[in-house]
């Protein structure tokens, strides 16, 4: 069986990702109204009731804010750990009590037919995780809204075929923007903020390395980054280690307000 992948959206204006294998279907965070989430899945061809659950990744607006509809609206199961249900769970408005269901970092479960594997990601929120997701002998992951990519999200994600990263800004952009404090600057640049292009093209290095072959930069800033800059920085950083994008690895950007393209992952034929 195949597994697809595409991101509905992605960046702090809301994220919402889609996953399906067999007859599974899921969302990883709902993080724009209830109705444009709908939309995007009409627009790739699912019913919005047709989805089993929503995987939250941590409670920032940007991921939840549509979770409380889903949840009222289409019953959609939540998952999220407990310290996340601790921090989201007033900012949902009111959910029926079995939507809410419980997970934890290093715990992995099945939804359905979908092996899903929770990790923590260093980000400053109440008990943040990235997902991989698991469709037969291939898998998917996805990471953003993390500081730092460090050994542990590595040991995590190495292997996925495709992966989803945080290509979230441009530093020198940053610095210079006269619309953040210093204070706002200091928190995305830190180790629990939000990853640059240069740390981003670093970590896809190491994860081609290990054999994956599609990349999706994701959770750009608006302000402090362009698809176009985020795009060269990987590339770049791809080339001067031989890898030819387009060729030797597929690299796409997940972009804010537009749906992405579906992929389509095959599982590795067993000789
Ligand atoms: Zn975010
Ligand atoms: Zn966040």
């Amino acid at each position: 069986m195949d597994m697809y992948f595409c991101p509905l959206y992605s960046g702090s204006s809301g994220n919402a990702l889609f996953c399906q294998y067999g007859n599974t279907r899921l969302l990883i965070d709902a993080g724009k109204s209830g109705k444009t989430i709908e939309d995007a899945l009409a627009s790739i061809g699912a019913d919005i009731r047709s989805i089993s659950g929503v995987l939250i990744t941590h409670e920032h607006s940007d991921h939840i804010s549509g979770a409380g509809v889903l949840a009222r609206k289409y019953h959609l199961p939540l998952y999220a750990t407990r310290e996340t249900w601790w921090a989201m769970r007033d900012k949902l408005g009111k959910i029926p009590p079995d939507t809410v269901r419980e997970i934890e970092a290093g715990k992995d479960f099945w939804l359905g037919d979908i092996g899903v594997a929770p990790f923590s990601i260093p980000h400053d929120a109440a008990d943040p995780v990235g997902f991989r997701l698991w469709g037969g002998n291939v898998s998917v992951s996805t990471a953003t809204d993390l500081g730092a990519f460090t050994e542990d999200v590595y040991a995590n994600v190495a292997g996925s075929t495709l992966v989803l990263l945080e290509s979230n800004h441009d530093p020198d952009m940053l610095r210079a923007n006269p619309r953040y404090s210093a204070a706002l600057k200091a928190r995305i640049l830190g180790d629990h903020g939000h990853l640059s292009n240069e740390a981003c093209s670093a970590a896809l290095l190491r994860l081609i390395g290990a054999g994956t072959t599609d990349v999706i930069l994701g959770h750009l800033s608006g302000e402090n980054n362009t698809p176009g800059l985020a795009r060269r920085v990987s590339e770049n950083t791809l080339a001067r280690e031989g890898i030819r994008t387009g060729a030797d690895v597929q690299l796409q950007i997940a972009l804010r307000d537009e749906t992405g393209e579906v992929y389509c992952i095959r599982e590795k034929s067993q000789a």
